[in-house]
């Protein structure tokens, strides 16, 4: 079994992406070919908002917006304690503070109250000027945009939604990637929508910023290539890989994200009296990049992962550390127990197999270990 297929995927979208590439191999425009721009403009369709820059990957699409914000020295951008380790690394890179915040247990994503807490603090001390939220749509499922728009207007920060595993999900009639005053996603292969290598996008309905960024993403330029009006880098998304995407976008809107919600429901009906599972709240659609169920001790979730182990089911941790406790973030303020909800699902939490083309009998498989292990 698969812990996220993507040979399958290929089997069934074979004809279609092998003609892409050959098109692409044809023309021989490997650098922003027209399927870069059409796949661009697919993409801010999909998601319903002005502009979509597609860029190298995930991480530079954040740098992009904070770039075009210019965040820099002094500002704090408040992020949640619970994600890829990307989300700060940006903050950082732009010589800003990152404040880690602690998660909802319920939703995995960054607590509201918590949250509103930390920018009072930051305000309080002084030292720092507050400028931006980064919220993160954990294992598919959008923050809570409702709430988060509101601070952000309270408190005068920008809010950008860091979609790299929400894409696909919705609140309501809204798409993940449209909230907030700028959105990002990545098309690393194992994401909600991947791509064959590295890629990622930026969305937003400011013109002024999609400017910056169109010219941040090809070394700061102005009015052509060669003509360089600020520091910028080189980050654009291969030719090749925006063909891949227009199929799998494809496959991704008519079926895909249908298909995995259905996985998901096998999954909570075999699992929901064993473990805790992952909640949608109303409303709300899950894009499923995890399928994270939460043990009561690490010791517990270290025995049922070497059951799964033992008959070849995979399961993986996301994530082990929080933000505050990587090595890198060490220099950082933190006071103990400011991220306690964090540190618990750090030793508690196991994502399993998950993807659009798992079976019921395949989910079956993985439940009746789980049922297993608790029975003994
Ligand atoms: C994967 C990921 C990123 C970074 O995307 P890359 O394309 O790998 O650079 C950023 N944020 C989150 C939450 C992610 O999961």
């Amino acid at each position: 079994m698969e812990f996220r297929d993507l040979k399958t995927q290929y089997q069934k979208l074979k004809p279609k992406i092998d003609k892409k590439i050959a098109e692409v191999l044809t023309t021989g425009n490997f650098i922003m070919g027209t399927q870069v721009k059409e796949l661009e403009v697919s993409l801010a369709e999909y998601v319903g908002v002005k502009h979509c820059i597609t860029c190298g990957n995930g991480t530079d699409a954040l740098s992009l917006v904070l770039m075009a914000w210019g965040i820099g020295e002094n500002d704090a951008v408040f992020l949640p304690d619970f994600t890829f380790f990307s989300t700060g690394e940006v903050v950082s890179f732009e010589g800003a503070i990152p404040v880690f915040v602690d998660v909802s247990e319920a939703t995995f994503n960054i607590d509201i109250e918590k949250l509103e807490i930390a920018i009072k603090k930051v305000i309080k001390d002084g030292k720092y000027n507050p400028k931006a939220i980064i919220a993160v749509d954990l294992f598919g499922l959008p923050a809570d945009y409702m709430a988060l728009e509101a601070l952000a207007k309270k408190y005068g920060l920008l809010l950008l939604e860091d979609g790299a595993q929400g894409f696909g999900g919705m609140i309501g009639e809204r798409r993940a990637c449209s909230f907030g005053d700028a959105a990002t996603t990545s098309f690393f292969p194992a994401k909600p929508l991947g791509c064959y290598g590295d890629g990622g996008a930026v969305f937003t309905n400011d013109d002024e910023v999609a400017d910056l960024i169109h010219s941040y993403r090809v070394h700061g330029k102005g009015e052509h290539k060669y003509d360089n009006i600020r520091i910028g880098i080189n980050s654009r998304l291969d030719t090749l890989q925006a063909g891949i995407l227009q199929v799998k976008l494809e496959a991704f809107r008519d079926y895909e994200v249908e298909a995995v919600n259905q996985v998901a429901l096998w999954y909570d009906k075999r699992l929901k009296d064993l473990v805790k599972t992952p909640k949608v709240p109303m409303g709300y659609l899950s894009s499923w990049a995890q399928y994270t169920i939460q043990l009561e001790s690490e010791d517990e979730r270290e025995r049922l992962q070497e059951a799964l182990k033992k008959v070849d089911i995979p399961s993986m941790i996301y994530y082990v550390k929080p933000m505050h406790e990587q090595e890198a973030f060490l220099n950082l303020p933190h006071e103990t127990g400011e991220c306690s909800v964090t540190e618990r699902l750090c030793k508690t939490v196991l994502s399993l197999p998950m993807h659009p083309y798992l079976s019921e009998k395949e989910v079956e498989e993985v439940c009746r270990v789980i049922r297993g292990y608790f029975r003994d």
